[in-house]
């Protein structure tokens, strides 16, 4: 029933603010035909990575979780022509489909790299940094993905990560034992309580997807 509301405001709102566009339907279609899981982002949520990449001038997009390269067209669509994002997928099937997507959707400058995030985001050079990284890959590698981020983007450029709220699980100390994703967020905000490189706030987020959220760090 709260799915219910939530779905008609967030229906209600993206009537007015988001615009029909073939290349993101088509990649929500073919992953669909393709049995590719309905985990993406919410187009509200992808719209505010792109208006995020455009407001900090992002010429170099990392993201970690291609799945069918929903939200990567998203943020391509918010990089200038001579922009590059680079986006991990640990599934050879996942990263054809959103290359096909991504094809489709007329985004020319994003790569799919394929491999366990631990090791393709370890081999990204320190010296090539990124203005902006969206983390939405396995739950349980955040806290490594995250300190990763830290050292691939730029002063002042920003990472963002999704599904840190869960339903208000992440919170519940007696649900979170017995949930392996709830711990990994609460360990990375215990890691985030301690750094003094980065300044972050969760923005939690209530949609057509349900209840959930946004950690939004930006590295000082
Ligand atoms: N960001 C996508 C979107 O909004 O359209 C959704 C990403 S989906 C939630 C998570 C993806 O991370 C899946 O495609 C999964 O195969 C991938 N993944 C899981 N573990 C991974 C790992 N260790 N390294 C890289 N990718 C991984």
């Amino acid at each position: 029933e709260v799915l219910e509301t939530f779905t008609k405001s967030d229906q209600y709102h993206n009537s007015f603010l988001l615009h029909p566009d073939e290349g993101l339907e088509h990649a929500l279609e073919h992953s669909a035909e393709n049995g590719l899981p309905d985990i993406t982002v919410a187009a509200s949520q992808g719209k505010f990575l792109r208006l995020t990449a455009l407001a900090i001038g992002a010429k170099r997009v990392l993201e970690v979780g291609t799945l069918g390269g929903y939200s990567t067209i998203w943020m391509g669509q918010g990089l200038p022509e001579d922009g590059e994002l680079i986006t991990l997928e640990i599934s050879e099937v996942n990263a054809k489909i959103a290359r096909e997507n991504l094809a489709r959707a007329g985004i020319r400058n994003a790569r799919v790299v394929v491999g366990n995030a631990k090791e393709t985001l370890a081999s990204l050079p320190t010296e090539e940094p990124f203005d902006l990284v969206f983390i939405d890959a396995d739950k349980e590698g955040y806290p490594n993905y995250f300190l990763e981020a830290k050292r691939l983007v730029r002063k002042h450029g920003v990472i963002i990560v999704d599904n840190v709220v869960r339903s208000g699980q992440v919170a519940d100390e007696t649900f979170a034992r017995g949930c392996s994703k709830c711990r990994a967020v609460r360990t990375l905000l215990q890691m985030l309580k301690e750094d003094k490189e980065v300044e972050a706030t969760t923005i939690a987020i209530a949609n057509v997807k349900g209840y959930d959220g946004f950690l939004y760090a930006i590295k000082l």
